[in-house]
């Protein structure tokens, strides 16, 4: 039986005789259940709709973005580091051209989510390259699978330069990417929903809900902010295609930081 995947957010739910009788991540307030009810689909069905597209962002880093638009339509990332391949975020589509090309560029060392919005089919893309996913909200894990090595703690380096920081949030377990070497060795993070690039390229926000629009505590914000502040980076690689700040990140987050906590009314410190 294949499993199910839910076509309003991407999650995937385990093979079972009938779809689920619903989403646990659409009926989450952070996100919804589409007014005309929930629809499911599968891997084949996803297949035969759509296609993955690739494009080369800077040097080592590739993001890959299903096409016609599926689920809530983040990208994926996937950085190449000299010893080995990082798979950012996931979607749901792992076609057989996807999983060839990715084998072509030397398969996969890890996969590192930002939250549990983009889990969708990591346990798929973890056994077809064989590596581990890290994910931090293991409450929020639809399919346990043998692949998936839930972390604790503030930080995590899955390889030399590839840091996960947890920066909560929008999840408890809110996590962003630092790449030491990213931006010609300026460094990048690659930030998911959890320092959401905004339409103005040189701003960044943090909320609870995108689609409904509802604020962090300004002191998560400033505690977000601070945990960034020691970590170098110049470039912001957010969820979303054509969603970055190309120079001057870390400024980006600490001065759009700073207008949040003055816009919802300050903070004590
Ligand atoms: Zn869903
Ligand atoms: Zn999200």
């Amino acid at each position: 039986m294949p499993i199910q995947i839910c076509n309003a957010c991407g999650t995937s739910y385990p093979d079972t005789p009938a779809p689920p009788s619903g989403c646990l991540i659409c009926e989450d307030e952070r996100q919804f259940v589409p007014r005309d009810g929930q629809v499911w689909t599968t891997p084949a069905k996803l297949a035969g709709g759509h296609v993955n597209a690739w494009r080369r962002l800077e040097t080592d880093l590739f993001e890959i973005h299903t096409h016609p638009g599926f689920g809530i339509g983040q990208r994926a990332l996937l950085l190449r580091t000299p010893r080995g391949n990082i798979l950012w975020d996931c979607i749901a589509l792992l076609d057989d051209a996807t999983e060839m090309l990715v084998r072509a560029l030397g398969g996969l060392q890890a996969i590192a989510i930002s939250h549990p919005h983009y889990y969708t089919c990591m346990q798929d893309w973890a056994r077809a390259f064989g590596c581990a996913v890290h994910p931090a909200d293991a409450d929020w894990v639809m399919r346990p699978d043998p692949a998936i090595r839930q972390w604790d703690g503030e930080t995590l380096e899955i390889s030399a330069g590839v840091t996960l920081l947890r920066l909560g949030g929008h999840f408890p377990g809110g996590t962003v990417l630092h790449w030491a070497d990213g931006a010609d060795g300026r460094g990048a993070i690659l930030s998911g929903d959890i320092v959401q690039v905004a339409a103005d390229l040189d701003r960044v926000s943090f909320l609870w809900s995108y689609p409904n629009m509802m604020p962090l505590a300004a002191a998560t914000v400033l505690r977000i902010a601070a945990t960034l502040s020691p970590w170098r980076f110049d470039r912001i690689y957010g969820a979303f295609p054509g969603r970055q700040v190309m120079a001057g990140g870390a400024g980006a987050v600490q001065r759009s930081a700073k207008r949040y906590i003055e816009l919802s009314g300050g903070t004590q410190r």
